[in-house]
């Protein structure tokens, strides 16, 4: 049995000082006031080109990100890699709807690939496929391909393109590659593109790896077809699980255009939903390789125990936990103690660029009840045990 409450591990990475600005930040996306003010004044002062990187750099970004370039992200990497946890260095662009800001994304992708070959602490590469062509491409091809214009078809083929050239890049340095998962309606496009990488890669073991959403009501037995087709056409399915990011957005959508939300109806059922495609996964390991991305303890808890069951080797290479850099170290520093496989997820890039990320993550951050309490209480609990040990 795995626990997670030990915040001298936890936070053993962190100085005092490091851990108190961590405690003040947290302190302050509680506070939903506060917090929505800042993002709307960050918001403004992007529009009218006003310099926020001196306000936004040393707290909340330097906090949640690497860097702005992956030499300077590698400070981080060397940091976890002390504690035993690994990285992974995420280019957080989103949109690719220019030609020249796709061709820079895939140049920047390339070289992070590159780097990852080359560093033994940075066991994935992984990258956003709306970064990739424009987003009406995506979503007229996962809704309405047959009616795709031949112009339409070349930029869908020019994505398939610049998959392959990213997945065979991460096949040639040998470093899996993770392929995040976005909203629905872009996900039926991405999900073909991503299967022909698998049946071309995964040959031997799973290189690529496509992300589930489990708040999505179908993505259960979505993975059961894709393993029932893996063991078919014999190749190996690598799964990373996430709950999903876009909730809202989601069920606004459905419901303007008047279709069924694909979101499950409450948070017990993509509770269940995820840790049922955990144990699904697991008793098909010799298929399905895990990449378990959550800040939820008892999810993480429930494929460590099922590993510790089994006997299994807490470092068997076919299954790793994540959390986001800056999030839930209690759960990465704690697995990685006990020895099982942990990379922390670090996102890089300038700043303008990973402003929504940030937005993300303080939104997410914001309730009380949720996160934010959860890091609050933890890192009063760890200065608490600081000051009482002096
Ligand atoms: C390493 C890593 C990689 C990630 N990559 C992606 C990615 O590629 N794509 C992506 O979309 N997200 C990604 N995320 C974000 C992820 O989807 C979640 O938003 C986030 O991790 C919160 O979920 P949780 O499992 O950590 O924990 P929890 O806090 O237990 O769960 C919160 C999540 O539960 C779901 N939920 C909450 N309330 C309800 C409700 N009423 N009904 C139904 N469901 C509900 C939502 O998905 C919500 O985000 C990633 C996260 C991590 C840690």
């Amino acid at each position: 049995m795995i626990g997670f409450e030990n915040t001298e591990i936890a936070f053993r990475s962190k100085s005092d000082k490091a851990l108190t600005k961590a405690y003040w930040l947290f302190k302050i996306m509680a506070n939903p006031g506060i917090q929505k003010t800042l993002a709307g004044v960050t918001k403004l002062a992007l529009a009218i080109r006003f310099p926020v990187a001196w306000a936004v750099k040393p707290t909340i970004y330097s906090h949640f990100v690497g860097g702005i370039t992956i030499s300077e992200s590698l400070r981080a990497v060397r940091v976890l890699e002390k504690f035993k946890v690994s990285a992974i260095l995420d280019y957080s662009v989103e949109g690719g709807e220019t030609e020249a800001a796709i061709e820079s994304a895939l140049q920047e992708t390339l070289r992070s690939i590159a780097n990852a070959g080359n560093d033994a602490n940075i066991p994935f590469t992984v990258f956003k496929p709306t970064a990739f062509v424009q987003s009406y491409i995506l979503e007229k091809a996962s809704e309405d391909k047959a009616n795709l214009t031949e112009d339409e078809q070349k930029l869908a083929q020019a994505f398939k393109d610049r998959v392959n050239t990213l997945c065979q890049a991460a096949y040639n340095v040998g470093v899996p590659i993770l392929i995040d998962a976005e909203d629905s309606w872009y996900q039926n496009f991405i999900d073909e593109t991503v299967e022909e990488m698998m049946r071309k890669y995964n040959k031997e073991k799973a290189v690529v790896f496509n992300t589930w959403q489990m708040y999505r009501h179908d993505r259960l037995e979505h993975l059961k077809k894709w393993y029932e087709r893996a063991v078919a056409g014999n190749f190996y399915v690598g799964a990373k699980f996430v709950r999903g990011a876009y909730m809202e957005k989601e069920r606004i959508r459905a419901a303007e255009r008047g279709y069924p939300s694909p979101i499950h109806p409450d948070k017990e059922s993509t509770d269940r939903a995820y840790d049922d495609a955990l144990r699904f996964s697991f008793e098909h390991i010799d298929r399905i390789s895990i990449f378990n991305g959550t800040h939820n303890e008892k999810s993480s808890k429930v494929l460590a125990d099922l590993m510790i069951e089994k006997g299994m080797p807490h470092d068997d290479k076919r299954i790793w936990f994540s959390q986001l850099y800056g999030m839930s170290d209690h759960i990465s520093f704690n697995l990685a103690e006990h020895g099982f496989n942990v990379a922390k997820y670090v996102p890089y890039g300038p700043i303008k660029h990973v402003l929504p990320y940030l937005f993300r993550r303080a939104a997410e951050n914001t309730s009380v009840k949720g996160q934010t309490g959860r890091e609050l209480m933890l890192l009063t609990k760890e200065r608490n045990r600081r000051k009482n040990f002096r």
